[in-house]
Order: C-alpha cells, then sequence, then structure tokens
C-alpha cells in the first residue's frame, strides 16, 4: 500500500513555490553575510573581531587559550590545587580538615579566582555581558565533558535567585551557564532548587557566618524525582563553598545519589599554590575546544 504522504491525490507544490523559497534562503545569507562584513562579530571577551571569525564558542582564540583550564593538579573533590606533584588523593588537607563533611562528589572548574577568571565573573555579574555568560557557558559545559568523561550527570541544576533579587531585576547568569552546560552535555536542564528564604549577601561575611547565612535557606520542588540521581550543579564562583555545599546537602538529604558542582572560578586558600601539570584530570584530552587549541 501507498503510503498517505505519497498519495497522488495531494497537491503538488507548484514550482513557483520553490523558486520563491530558495530566492528567500539566498537573500537572508546574503543579508548576513553583509552584515558581518559590516559589522565584524566580536569577542564578547576582548571585543576584537579576529579576521577568521569566532570559534563555536564564540570568543576569539586568545580568549579561549586564556580562560581554557590549565592542567594544575587539584583535588577532585573540592577544587583546590594539590600541595604535592601527583598527589590525587581525595583528602587533600583542606578536605581533611573539615569539621562538617563536605556534600559535594567533586568540583570541576576553569580556572581559579583570580587574574582573566576572576575578571570575566566579575564581568558576568551585569546583563550588559550576557554574551559573554553564553560563552563561558559553552566553554564550561565542553570542560565538564572531558571532567566527567563517561559519567555525566543525570540533570544540571542551577543555583537558584531569589525570588525577591528577581523581582528587584538580578540578572539570573547561573541559568543561563546551566542551559548552556545541559546542551553541551545532552543532558535535561531541571530547576529544582529554590530558595526557602533570602539570606544575606555573603559578600562581607566571615566564613563561619556564611555557613550560618544560607543554613536551611533552600529547599526542593516537589515535581521532581531526585532519589537516586546524579546531579550537577552549577554556580559562576566558588569562594568558601558555603552557598554550594548547603544546596548539595539539600539535594543529597531528598535522596540524590551524588551531586558535583561545576564553577567558572575556584577560589584557592592563601595556603593552595599552583606546581608543575601532571593530573590527567585537567587536561583538555577529549574537546572540541582542546582538539580546536592544539591544531592552531
Ligand atoms: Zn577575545
Ligand atoms: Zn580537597
Amino acid at each position: 500500500m501507498v503510503p498517505a504522504f505519497f498519495d497522488a491525490r495531494l497537491p503538488l507544490e507548484p514550482p513557483w513555490r520553490r523558486w520563491v523559497t530558495r530566492a528567500l534562503v539566498l537573500a537572508d545569507q546574503a543579508a548576513r553575510r553583509t552584515v558581518d562584513l559590516l559589522f565584524p562579530p566580536a569577542c564578547p571577551a576582548c571585543g576584537a573581531s579576529p579576521p577568521d571569525g569566532l570559534a563555536q564558542h564564540l570568543l576569539c582564540r586568545d580568549c579561549l587559550e586564556a580562560c581554557w583550564p590549565k592542567p594544575e593538579p587539584a583535588c577532585r573533590r573540592c577544587g583546590v590545587w594539590l600541595p604535592v606533584v601527583g598527589d590525587q588523593s581525595l583528602s587533600c588537607p583542606h578536605c581533611a580538615a573539615r569539621r562538617d563533611p563536605w556534600p559535594l562528589n567533586s568540583v570541576c572548574f576553569l580556572g581559579p579566582y583570580s587574574d582573566v577568571h576572576r575578571e570575566f565573573v566579575l564581568r558576568m555579574k551585569h546583563r550588559t555581558h550576557e554574551a559573554l555568560v553564553v560563552a563561558m557557558g559553552r566553554v564550561l559545559g565542553d570542560y565538564c565533558r572531558v571532567f566527567f568523561g563517561g559519567e555525566a550527570p543525570d540533570a544540571v541544576v542551577p543555583l537558584p535567585v531569589p525570588w525577591r533579587r528577581r523581582i528587584a531585576g538580578a540578572f539570573d547568569r547561573c541559568a543561563i551557564l546551566a542551559t548552556l552546560v545541559a546542551g553541551e552535555l545532552d543532558r535535561p536542564y531541571r530547576h529544582i532548587l529554590k530558595y526557602r528564604r533570602t539570606p544575606r549577601k555573603q559578600g562581607m561575611l566571615t566564613p563561619h557566618q556564611r555557613r550560618l547565612n544560607v543554613r536551611g535557606a533552600f529547599t526542593t520542588r516537589g515535581r521532581y524525582v531526585i532519589k537516586g540521581k546524579r546531579l550537577l550543579l552549577i554556580d559562576d564562583v566558588l569562594t568558601t563553598g558555603a552557598t554550594a555545599s548547603e544546596a548539595a546537602r539539600v539535594l543529597r538529604a531528598s535522596g540524590a545519589a551524588r551531586v558535583d558542582l561545576a564553577v567558572v572560578a575556584r577560589a584557592m586558600p592563601p595556603s593552595a599554590s599552583p606546581v608543575p601539570p601532571t593530573n590527567p584530570s585537567r587536561t583538555d584530552t577529549n574537546s572540541s575546544l582542546g582538539n580546536a587549541l592544539r591544531n592552531a
């Protein structure tokens, strides 16, 4: 039997319609090329318009190289640089010294909270730099693919913004980052967490005050099944870890099998210092960006 979509009784598309469609497509392509020629796409980080255009990550090659992770050995569990070359144990001195259990299984980050990564994170707080947030979301997602390898999470979860700050016009950069990371990992984006109350801003608080400030601040949305899931939290920066670890604690208490964190930058304690690269977990072996940089 002839399938319905081959039914001869259906009217054929007249030739003039195909020609018009083709002409419109060509006109659209020509218009885009003209706009690119007159106003070359600029790197959202440095503003340069490279002659060979922007890479798929929307940054110029120099900015990509500057923000791509350097292979300094870091504690997989908390992200702090390891004091001993080749030491990949799960208990770095900082993890060993913790009084509270650390609920994050691993911390994936692009670089330390200094120099270029710090500058990017500070600019990403403003809505005017949304294009930079999108670019960094793609880079972070690409690096997450390398970092997690075959153990990609079940879902990507942004750190939420309190509704009061959202009403006041706060820019939800974590949601944008998480959407792009989810796209790169081909995993669903889930807005699982929400604030039960609005904590004070963390910036001027001591580490102890930060922990007290966010304790009990999060809860989960009831419509999601969390039990047994591997979740990837997304934030822009990890400083003391008070907010991310409280969010992870809530997710674990709701039944999550593991909670990892991915951030653009990780603040290092003053005692931590980079050591020569030996740790393969922070190299660019499998990413499209890593390949692009190597082939440059
Ligand atoms: Zn640039
Ligand atoms: Zn550690």
